[in-house]
């Protein structure tokens, strides 16, 4: 059986897919995929992402637009202009993000560079709520400081915090502040011990699925490109939309609800989450 499924975090307008983008589309949508929310990484791809969004045919692209902290040292001021630019003339843009914080490299927490992450987030915080839409929140290494940020700007807009990989309690707290949780490839591993826990103790309502495609292959893709060649050594697998339905059955595997229960579950939590123009979940025809 094949349910209909919404990628609520795919970086679609990414370089790995330059050369097949279409094709990539195409291959989500016959695995059952048929919308995909696209975050914003740099003020300069913004228009190509916004392009390719509203130009996308086979299935539905909703874009959203933001700084991603890993790129802190390129942001200037005057992006974070632009970005109030387009939420003012862009209808379509569904939230802000990518945005939030990221201690895990030693190169983005310099003094100057720590400080100016938290600047931009609670700059990009502050511009969300003033338009009226949620955030896609990078969370690596953070939580404790992300929430400070949410709490300190009066951020009460929500969101999701996407390829959560905090604690239970640090999920119940984002949860408590309007927040949902974005699970994706890491809990396909057999190894994701703490996650799977989430994933199952956590109400279904606060709970989205995503790729994060081209990162984050599924454990099941690990060792193959899409192609069939065996991955070398050194290589990276590129993580695809069309793979979202191997994140989707390793919640089937986990949680006592049925596949339906889920799937609904899942397609009226994003819809709820970015407020997507989108018809209501059908379920398949069975064979
Ligand atoms: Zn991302």
């Amino acid at each position: 059986m094949q349910w209909p499924l919404l990628d609520s975090h795919c970086h679609l307008d990414a370089l790995a897919f330059d050369g097949d983008r279409e094709q990539v589309m195409l291959a989500a949508l016959s695995q059952g995929v048929q919308g995909i929310v696209v975050p914003g990484t740099h003020a300069h791809s913004w228009p190509t992402l916004l392009a390719q969004c509203r130009s996308a045919s086979a299935l539905h692209l909703w874009p959203a637009c933001g700084l991603h902290p890993l790129f802190i040292a390129e942001h200037t001021d005057a992006d974070l202009d632009t970005l109030a630019m387009h939420l003012r003339d862009d209808s379509e843009l569904v939230a802000v993000g990518e945005i939030g914080l990221d201690r895990y490299e030693a190169a983005l927490i310099t003094p100057a560079l720590w400080r100016k992450q938290q600047q931009f987030f609670e700059q990009q915080l502050v511009l969300a709520q003033q338009h009226d839409k949620p955030v896609i929140i990078h969370a690596r290494r953070a939580h404790a400081e992300i929430m400070r940020c949410i709490q300190r700007v009066g951020f009460r807009r929500g969101g999701v915090v996407h390829a959560f990989s905090g604690s239970l309690e640090e999920a119940r707290r984002y949860i408590a502040h309007g927040f949902v949780l974005g699970l994706g490839g890491a809990l396909t591993y057999p190894q994701a011990r703490r996650l799977r826990e989430i994933a199952t103790r956590i109400d279904l309502t606060h709970l989205l699925i995503e790729t994060d495609a081209p990162d984050m292959v599924p454990w099941s893709y690990r060792d193959h490109h899409a192609d069939g060649r065996v991955r070398q050594v050194g290589e990276r697998v590129r993580n695809s939309p069309a793979y979202l339905p191997a994140v989707f059955e390793t919640f089937c595997q986990l949680r006592p609800e049925s596949p339906e229960v889920l799937a609904r579950a899942f397609w009226a939590n994003t819809q709820r989450t970015f407020n997507l123009p989108l018809a209501p979940f059908s379920s398949p025809q069975r064979a």
